[in-house]
């Protein structure tokens, strides 16, 4: 695609790349068989190959407007759109590079913007699981619209002590420590079956995806320095890696490098780091999953798993290790709509993708459906007749009561 960038655009790096991308695209068209959005509004604007017309126009210094802005912001940013496409265009890098101009030149309405702040400063700070709490106190109380965004609680149970000499560093995130604890202690149970440790460590908190996905770079940058600085010392102190239980997040972690290369503090560091992230589907073999009691489970693999961190099929594997009868339902690859803070702001759209998803995870007949993701799993559950579980609490669950008929509530 041709393209003839502003010169403001062509002075800084990331502007460099955006136009290296942008001339990567040959205009085929098909990605838009797999962009969730083009496919639910037919609108050409709506699908990746508009999308990028549409960032080009802004990047070469054209008028944009707020019809713009709503195209760009109905974008999940789920990259389907690039494992398909056949030139290998990084239109994930390309949004995130545009999203924070397009907040710019089309400001947006007081009201929306007040949206967005609350959500980047409240999810990821210490008030928002007492904020869940407090919300599943009076749940029964709540509108339905607010109801369905108060996840239930779930016992976490016990977390086993490091008693082995390989430790992981657990990643608790924000999201997923404040609604799901349950997730990483169930990954602890594993780990110490397998002959592994998971540890936790004071200091670390949000990866940053929301912020980042918000345009809010700056901030997502603050916290991934200072998940660094709370990991180092563990790190240096013999710890294997760090741990994620959540795609969407692992693929954040697993960017710090790139993110940070032009840091003259953190660069060397962020890398350093970045390498040591391991994702819960990519431990394999080690987790020792074999010899659990079957069970029919529908897998909806996020799309941070597939496209983020080209991981298609590995959670669909390790399940199928665990001894669990695998449904994978058609149209896998399309979100659920989640898409982190997505499902919030576009309500509409996240539910009409929520109810494509479910009906096609329910064909399998499944006893639980399993995610990768706590954004995903916390969406679906809200909607679903079936139970929805992140896919070690799956294992935890079969391996600690093996013999017995599994029982998901
Ligand atoms: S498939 Fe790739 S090259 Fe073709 S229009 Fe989409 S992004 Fe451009
Ligand atoms: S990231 Fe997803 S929603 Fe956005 S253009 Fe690509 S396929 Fe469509």
């Amino acid at each position: 695609m041709r393209a003839r960038l502003q010169q403001t655009v062509l002075a800084t790096k990331p502007g460099r790349e955006a136009e290296t991308i942008l001339r990567s695209c040959v205009h085929c068209g098909f990605c838009n068989a797999t962009c969730p959005t083009y496919q639910l509004l037919g609108d050409e604007r709506d699908g990746p190959r508009g999308r990028i017309y549409q960032i080009k126009s802004l990047l070469e210094g054209l008028p944009v407007t707020t019809e713009t802005a709503t195209h760009l912001d109905r974008c999940l940013t789920c990259r389907a759109c690039e494992t398909t496409c056949p030139s290998g265009v990084q239109y994930g890098r390309l949004i995130d590079y545009a999203r924070p101009l397009i907040e710019d030149a089309v400001p947006r309405a007081p009201r929306d913007r007040f949206q967005r702040w609350l959500l980047r400063k409240l999810v990821p700070s210490r008030a928002f699981a007492p904020l869940l709490a407090a919300g599943r106190a009076v749940r029964a109380l709540l509108p339905r619209a607010v109801r369905d965004q108060v996840p239930k609680a779930r016992a976490a149970g016990d977390w086993p002590s490091a008693r082995h000499a390989t430790r992981w560093l657990a990643f608790d995130g924000c999201v997923q420590q404040a609604a799901r604890p349950s997730i990483n202690a169930a990954a602890a149970r594993v780990f110490d079956r397998a002959g592994l440790s998971l540890v936790r460590v004071q200091g670390a908190g949000c990866c940053g995806a929301l912020a980042h996905h918000l345009g809010a770079h700056a901030e997502a940058l603050e916290c991934a320095r200072r998940n660094i600085d709370a990991w180092a010392a563990a790190l240096a102190g013999g710890a294997a890696g760090i741990f994620c239980a959540s795609s969407g997040c692992s693929a954040m972690l697993k960017d710090y490098g790139r993110l940070l290369a032009d840091d003259p503090v953190y660069a060397g560091r962020a890398e350093h780091i970045a390498a040591h992230v391991r994702d819960a589907t990519e431990f394999g073999a080690e987790l020792r999953l074999a010899g659990a009691v079957g069970v029919r489970v529908a897998v909806q693999a996020p799309c941070s798993l597939q496209h983020g961190l080209r991981g298609t099929g590995r959670l669909e594997a390790a399940l199928t290790a665990a001894g669990c009868d695998v449904f994978t339902p058609a149209d896998a690859h399309l979100c659920c709509g989640s898409a982190g803070s997505y499902s919030l702001l576009q309500p509409a759209l996240a539910g009409a993708l929520r109810t494509r998803k479910l009906e096609q995870l329910a064909v399998g007949a499944p006893a639980v459906i399993a995610s990768a993701n706590i954004g995903c799993l916390l969406h679906l559950e809200a909607a679903s007749d079936i139970p929805v579980r992140h896919w070690l609490e799956i294992v935890d669950h079969l391996q600690s009561t093996r013999g017995a008929p599994a029982h998901f509530d």
